[in-house]
């Protein structure tokens, strides 16, 4: 085993509350494409902020919709690869100290087995009532036809956090007392850009834990990282975490 391994399951082992962070990274190897990549075709023609805005939205839900309806087909034909089961496997170690925050919205976690686990800019397979709030899951890709209604007849939209929104402050909270409590973060696949999920592993840092940071390019976050594990996470996680 390579030094940086070792040293990152001996900052794991000796933790009590390990809270995780994940990104498109974790979901590479399971060939989910990231935005920019699912954009081709059809889609070529269009920005991020054209699809994935209340603006853009309200000005032509069924496109939006359409948008939505093809990367739901995607995930759902998606499996969850080793990274996932590595992480559903070690929460089950560890118990009520663990808990695994994801900016994914392909539900490959939960599907992986993943049950201590906030979706904080929401989940591809549901969709949120636009006068109520109800939230509530897909049918099957195959019996799904936009826009879904909800039970008090009103249009839902989907239940993703888009460009401008805000995530959930209780989920957000939720999130940071996590990360805050935590002796050890582990940040895996995501370039740590995208606040203010990525200020998650800052709130373990002040509090005196350490970040291990798992992605095979330097990121914001590196320098701050007693330990950079600089690989694929589907190879990288298993070994870590068995
Ligand atoms: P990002 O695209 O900004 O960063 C991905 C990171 O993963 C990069 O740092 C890259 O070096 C790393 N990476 C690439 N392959 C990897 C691998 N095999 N193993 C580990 N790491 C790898 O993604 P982000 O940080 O998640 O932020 C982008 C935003 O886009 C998020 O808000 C997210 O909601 C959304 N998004 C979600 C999905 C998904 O649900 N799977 C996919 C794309 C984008
Ligand atoms: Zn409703």
């Amino acid at each position: 085993m390579d030094p940086d391994t070792k040293a990152a399951r001996a900052l794991l082992g000796t933790a009590a509350r390990v809270a995780v962070l994940t990104g498109a990274g974790v979901s590479a190897e399971s060939g989910i494409p990231t935005f920019r990549d699912a954009m081709s075709g059809h889609w070529a023609r269009f920005r991020p902020e054209d699809l994935a805005s209340p603006a853009a939205y309200a000005r032509d839900p069924d496109t939006v919709w359409a948008w939505y309806a093809g990367r739901y087909r995607d995930v759902t034909a998606a499996q969850p690869n080793p990274a996932h089961a590595a992480l559903a496997a070690f929460e089950r170690r560890l118990g009520e100290g663990f808990l695994l925050a994801t900016q994914n919205v392909d539900g490959l976690h939960a599907r992986a087995g993943s049950e201590r686990l906030l979706e904080l800019h929401g989940n591809l397979g549901r969709a949120r009532c636009e006068v109520c709030g109800a939230v509530s899951a897909l049918p099957p890709p195959e019996a799904f036809e936009p826009p879904p209604r909800c039970g008090c007849g009103a249009r839902m939209r989907p239940h993703i956090v888009w460009f401008g929104e805000y995530l959930d402050p209780a989920v957000l909270d939720r999130a940071a007392a996590a990360f805050a409590a935590a002796d050890a973060a582990l940040v895996v696949g995501t370039s740590a850009h995208v606040h203010p999920a990525a200020g998650l592993a800052l709130e373990t840092l002040r509090a005196g834990g350490a970040v291990i940071e798992v992605n095979p390019e330097q990121t914001e976050l590196s320098p701050h990282a007693a330990v950079c594990l600089r690989g694929a996470a589907a190879a990288v996680l298993p070994a870590l975490l068995q």
